[in-house]
């Protein structure tokens, strides 16, 4: 490695499996609503114990299939995290429906229960959950403050690919829960998605949403609904499944490379390590915090100017532009989460890290730090 070679911020890992299994459905010519399709889905609930896996296009048009499938429109609420992927809350958009965003827990960066309940209103219908960094929201708390005001549930589980709350998969809490597989994701298929859920009922809704409204018995030409082009093709599904055959090594990778990161920012001065709680992450990035009196863009300057990738993750949703403009959101709404989102920097994370590449970026952050402080 020359001291030169720019280290990314996240990097899939791709072998001779992904490109025979590519292979084997480009020769087949069963490119779309083909038998690979089905089978990435049959693994995907096989893995995570729900009754049905519904394969979409990305991670965005499964949370909004879920969204419009439970009938959410014009004049409802869906209480949702700021602190999240702008996507979360566009999909909230897409339907018509308002967005309203509940503060976070200061250490789980995930929605505070007492904040959602606080942030209920007669026009809410659901609450969109968001594990955030793959660490899991407070499922459970979530879930009954639900039933008490009679409200549905989706879960963004999109950063929290494979991830559990107690040991019990998110999927199978009794809501849907999407996953996406975006190339930055713990799991790969370049764009998609799947949408995990128990409901008979909601299974052949989402099958039919993602496939244009086509009715449930499947008739070529009959479109019963209004449907979207939500679907997953048989290329991209299989990627996913070569994915999925190596998900338990890319996981454990992960979590080794995490544990090294953790164990040497405890003594990086200037820097809080990421939360290690309870509940077990599956690791999505790695975004320590950075002191508040340190101007993080001039310590990514820094890291970057010696080959360290690295991006102020994650800004808030409400304060992004369309998000003030259209919206009408300030600062000053949401305290917690605007300190969070203006201290977290994400840092090199994937699989193929090694030891080296992690303590170069430690070893340059703490550089960086220090030569700010002298600045
Ligand atoms: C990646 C991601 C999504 C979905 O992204 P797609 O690119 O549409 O697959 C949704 N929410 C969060 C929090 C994400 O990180």
């Amino acid at each position: 490695m020359t001291p030169q070679e720019v280290i990314p911020l996240a990097r899939p890992v791709i072998g001779d499996r992904e490109r025979e299994l590519v292979d084997g459905v480009l020769r087949s010519r069963q490119l779309s609503l083909g038998p690979t399709v089905t089978e990435f889905e049959r693994m995907w609930a096989d893995r995570i114990g729900t009754r049905h896996a519904v394969a979409c296009s990305s991670g965005t048009a499964g949370l909004h299939c879920c969204l419009h499938a439970l009938g959410i429109g014009p004049g409802d609420e869906v209480i949702t995290s700021s602190f999240s992927f702008v996507a979360s809350a566009n999909v909230i958009v897409y339907t018509g429906a308002t967005p309203v965003f509940a503060e976070v827990d200061p250490l789980t960066f995930n929605m505070d229960p007492a904040a959602v309940e606080a942030a209920i209103t007669p026009r809410t219908r659901a609450i969109l959950i968001v594990d955030i960094f793959g660490y899991p929201a407070d499922v459970p708390a979530l879930v009954a403050i639900a039933e008490r005001h009679g409200l549905a549930i989706v879960e963004d589980a999109c950063q929290s690919i494979d991830g559990d709350f107690n040991g019990k998969k998110l999927g199978t809490h009794g809501h849907p829960a999407v996953y996406g597989f975006y190339a930055n994701k713990q799991l790969t298929t370049a764009e998609g998605g799947v949408v995990l859920t128990d409901d008979d009922a909601l299974y052949l809704l989402l099958k039919s949403l993602t496939n244009q409204g086509r009715s449930d018995d499947g008739a070529w030409l009959v479109h019963s609904r209004l449907g979207f082009n939500y679907r997953l093709s048989d290329v991209h599904a299989a990627i996913g499944i070569a994915q999925i055959e190596r998900l338990d090594w890319m996981q454990d990778a992960r979590a080794r490379i995490a544990g090294r990161y953790q164990a040497r920012m405890a003594s990086v001065d200037g820097v809080t390590p990421m939360y290690e709680g309870p509940q077990r992450r599956s690791w999505f990035v790695y975004a320590p915090r950075l002191d508040p009196d340190l101007d993080r863009d001039a310590i990514i300057g820094r890291l970057e100017a010696e080959g360290v990738s690295a991006k102020p993750y994650l800004p808030c949703i409400h304060l992004q532009p369309y998000y003030r403009t259209d919206h009408g959101h300030a600062p000053g709404e949401l305290p917690v989460t605007e300190e969070i989102s203006a201290s977290t920097i994400a840092l090199p994370f994937f699989c193929e890290m090694t030891d080296e590449q992690v303590d170069r970026v430690c070893d340059t952050m703490e550089r960086a730090i220090q030569a700010e402080r002298a600045a």
